[in-house]
């Protein structure tokens, strides 16, 4: 019975770290597109500052070449205003004069402003570049470490495949089917027996149960169905309750008997 008891809780052991390790190792797909995404939003600011600056680039082009036509227009007719006769004339181009000078200057400090945006986005390109470096790093460390631990995970889960199907066989059918149908509806197929609870369902076992498993029987807890042992080995060193001595009796107080060694 107590070998029963070693192979199925070895058995769950095995179980629950496959389990472990299959969750883990799916997660870590996870932990490399979390990396790649945030190297494609630094890309994307990257390349959306960069396009910000030729956009500036292609608008005081324009600008520049407008500031020339307006400053040649002014240019003309002042050459005009040599040949007018009339003061009406005069006025009319001296206004058109006005016109293309105020339209040149209004262009020239549109243009400065956008020097200013360049300077400002050229910094944005500058830390977005670093970034992007840093992170393609990053993203490329990380495809190495998932690599590595991808490798770990499947040498360690064939481990554990092969402790699983060295184990089975040794474990009576009845059981093993017990424990796998419970396993398979509750994550656990087995409970240690605690302070006459099952530790599974931490619900009470009654005080019969508790002895017959304290005598190494295998049972059922009532309430989860999962299979109850008692382990030994993990709980305290029982007190034996001491015969009550009277001081003086003239005989000697019963040795503690060693829990199991007067052999059942
Ligand atoms: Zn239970």
């Amino acid at each position: 019975m107590l070998e029963l008891i070693e192979h199925l809780v070895k058995l769950q052991t095995v179980e629950l770290d496959r389990t472990r390790l299959t969750q883990e190792m799916r997660a870590l797909p996870s932990e490399l597109s979390r990396a790649q995404a945030e190297l494609s939003a630094a890309q994307a600011q990257a390349a959306e500052a960069s396009a910000a600056l030729v956009r500036e680039e292609q608008l005081r082009t324009r600008m520049e070449r407008e500031i020339t036509e307006h400053r040649q227009k002014a240019a003309r007719f002042r050459t005009q205003l040599d040949s007018v006769t009339t003061s009406a004339q005069a006025a009319a181009i001296e206004h058109e004069i006005q016109f293309a000078t105020a339209e040149a200057d209004r262009l020239e400090n549109d243009e400065f402003a956008s020097l200013e945006r360049t300077e400002s986005k050229e910094a944005e390109l500058a830390a977005a570049r670093a970034k992007v470096e840093s992170l393609a790093g990053a993203l490329e460390k990380t495809r190495e470490r998932v690599t590595q631990r991808q490798q770990d995970y499947k040498a360690h889960l064939e481990s554990l495949s092969a402790d699983r199907e060295a184990l089975r066989p040794k474990i009576d059918e009845d059981w093993l089917a017990r424990f796998d149908r419970i396993a398979a509806a509750r994550g656990t197929g087995i409970a240690k027996a605690e302070n006459q609870q099952c530790s599974g369902c931490r619900m009470g076992v009654r005080p019969q149960v508790w002895n017959q498993l304290r005598e190494g029987q295998l049972l059922t807890c009532d309430s989860c169905g999962r299979i109850l042992y008692w382990d030994p080995a993990m709980a305290p060193a029982p007190k034996e309750p001491q015969p009550e001595a009277i001081p003086g009796a003239g005989r000697a107080p019963r040795k503690p008997r060693q829990a199991g060694a007067d052999g059942g």
